[in-house]
C-alpha cells in the first residue's frame, strides 16, 4: 500500500503569503472605490537589466539554429557561468572560490529545500528566527523538525533575532547541526556583522556544525564593513556553503538562476563515521536530479556581469534602496519603531503597543488600504512586527507613506 511522507500532510496549512492574499481579497471586496497599495511584495518590480534581455535573445537565436544549438548543458552549470561568478561575486572581495565549487541551479529556493536531502534526519537544524519560511519548512518535509505545534516546530533550534542583539542570531549553548543564517536577512532587513560570523564560524567549527549562509541579497549591502560572503571569514570554507541567487539582484525571478558554493574543505560524515566529501556528494545529487538551468537563461546571468549589466543592476538596486529609507523615514514619522532597510529591501517595522502582527496588518488593510506582512508568518519571534518591502514604485511607497501617517492617529500607544 502506498503511504504518503508523514511530514507533509502535517505541515500547517495555510502558508503565510496564501493568507496575505485571502485577507487582502476580502477587504478589495469590501472597498471597491480604494486602490490597494502593497508593501508586501517580495518579488522585484523593474525590468530585467538590457543587457541580461540581449544576452537571452542572442542566447535563443543560437537555441534556433542547428549548429548552434544546446542540448543538455553540464548539471552543474556551464563554465562560462561559474567562471563568471568566481571572478565577479568572489575574487572582486578578495575571496578564492573555484569554478569546480559552484553549482549553477534555478534558484536559491528549489536548492535549498534539495539540499536537505543530504543529510540524516537526526540531525538538529538551528534557524534564525525570524526569516524566509523556508528554511523551516524544508527541515520539516526533511523529518528534521518534529511536530508543529501550532506555534513552532518542536525540533527546530529557534535563534531569537531581536532589537537586543541588533537581529543577529547568536550561537545558542546547545548543539545545532545544520545551521541556517540569513544575511542580509528576509524579513527583518538586518544584516550580521563580520564579528558575528566569525562567532557562528568557531561555533561549526567546534560542533561539527555546517553553516547554510542565504546571500540573496548582498547586492543591497552600502555599509562597507559588512560581509557579503561567509566565506570572507577565515574557517569558513571548511564550516560553510553558500546560496544565491540572480533574483533579487538582478530581477531574475521569473527567469530562475542562482547557484550554490560548496568549497572542497567541507568533510561530513556517514552516521557511522567515514568521511564524505560534501562537494562530491552534491555533485553526484544534482547528477542524478537536474538537468540544469537552460543555456540562454545562463548566458543572461552571465550577461549582468558585464560593465553595462552591472551599471544597470545597480540603478535598480539604489530605487529599491531609496524606498526603503523612504519606508523608514515613514514609520518614524508615524511614530514607528523601523530597524533595517538600510542594507536590504526590507524595514521591520515594530508594531505600535505591542500589537499582534496580524492585527496591525488587518488595521492598515483594512482602514489604510495599506497590505504588508505580519511578522509572525516569519517564526515566533517575528510576532510583534510587520516586513514593509521597498518593490513598490516610488509613488506608490510615497502614497502608502502618507495613509501611515494619516492613520498613526488611530493606532495604540
Ligand atoms: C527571494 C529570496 C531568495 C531567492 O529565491 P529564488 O528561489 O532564487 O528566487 C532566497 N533567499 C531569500 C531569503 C529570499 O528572500
Amino acid at each position: 500500500m502506498i503511504t504518503v511522507n508523514p511530514c507533509l500532510p502535517s505541515m500547517p496549512n495555510s502558508y503565510l503569503f496564501a493568507e496575505v492574499a485571502r485577507r487582502r481579497k476580502n477587504a478589495e471586496a469590501m472597498h471597491r472605490e480604494r486602490r490597494l497599495i502593497s508593501l508586501g511584495i517580495g518579488d522585484v518590480s523593474k525590468p530585467l537589466p538590457q543587457a541580461a534581455v540581449r544576452a537571452l535573445h542572442a542566447a535563443s537565436d543560437e537555441m534556433g539554429a542547428e549548429a548552434t544549438l544546446k542540448g543538455y548543458g553540464p548539471a552543474e552549470g556551464y563554465a562560462f557561468l561559474r567562471s563568471a561568478v568566481c571572478a565577479h561575486d568572489y575574487a572582486t572581495r578578495g575571496v578564492t572560490i573555484y569554478p569546480e565549487e559552484v553549482f549553477i541551479t534555478t534558484g536559491a529556493k528549489e536548492t535549498v529545500a534539495q539540499f536537505q536531502w543530504l543529510f540524516d534526519r537526526s540531525c538538529i537544524a538551528a534557524v534564525s528566527d525570524p526569516v524566509y519560511p523556508v528554511y523551516a519548512e524544508t527541515n520539516a518535509m526533511a523529518g528534521r523538525a518534529g511536530q508543529w505545534n501550532g506555534q513552532e516546530w518542536e525540533r527546530l533550534v529557534y535563534l531569537p533575532c531581536l532589537p537586543e542583539n541588533d537581529f543577529m542570531p547568536m550561537p545558542p549553548d546547545q548543539q545545532a547541526d545544520i545551521i541556517c543564517l540569513c544575511s542580509p536577512n528576509n524579513p527583518t532587513g538586518t544584516v550580521m556583522t563580520r564579528s558575528a560570523l566569525e562567532a557562528w564560524v568557531r561555533y561549526a567549527r567546534e560542533r561539527h556544525a555546517l553553516i547554510f549562509f542565504d546571500a540573496a541579497y548582498e547586492a543591497f549591502i552600502t555599509d562597507e564593513a559588512i560581509p557579503h560572503s561567509i566565506f570572507e571569514i577565515e574557517g569558513a570554507r571548511e564550516v560553510a556553503v553558500e546560496f544565491r541567487s540572480f533574483s533579487k539582484t538582478a530581477g531574475f525571478t521569473g527567469l530562475r538562476c542562482g547557484y550554490l558554493v560548496v568549497p572542497q574543505e567541507v568533510s561530513v560524515p556517514t552516521p557511522d563515521g567515514s568521511p564524505v566529501n560534501l562537494n562530491a556528494l552534491w555533485k553526484r545529487h544534482q547528477d542524478t536530479c537536474f538537468n540544469g538551468c537552460s543555456y540562454p537563461i545562463q548566458r543572461a546571468a552571465e550577461a549582468t556581469y558585464s560593465p553595462e549589466g552591472q551599471k544597470q543592476c545597480r540603478i535598480v538596486i539604489e530605487s529599491y534602496l531609496a524606498n526603503a529609507a523612504a519606508i523608514r523615514k515613514g514609520a518614524g514619522a508615524a511614530g514607528l519603531r523601523a530597524y533595517g532597510g538600510i542594507n536590504a529591501p526590507y524595514v521591520w517595522v515594530e508594531t505600535p503597543g505591542r500589537m499582534p502582527s496580524w492585527d496591525f496588518f488587518d488595521l492598515l488593510l483594512t482602514k489604510g488600504g495599506l497590505v504588508c506582512t505580519p511578522g509572525a508568518g516569519f517564526g515566533p519571534h517575528g510576532e510583534g512586527y510587520v516586513r514593509m518591502t521597498a518593490f513598490a514604485t516610488a509613488e506608490d511607497t510615497a502614497e502608502a507613506m502618507d495613509r501611515l501617517l494619516a492613520l498613526s492617529g488611530s493606532f495604540p500607544a
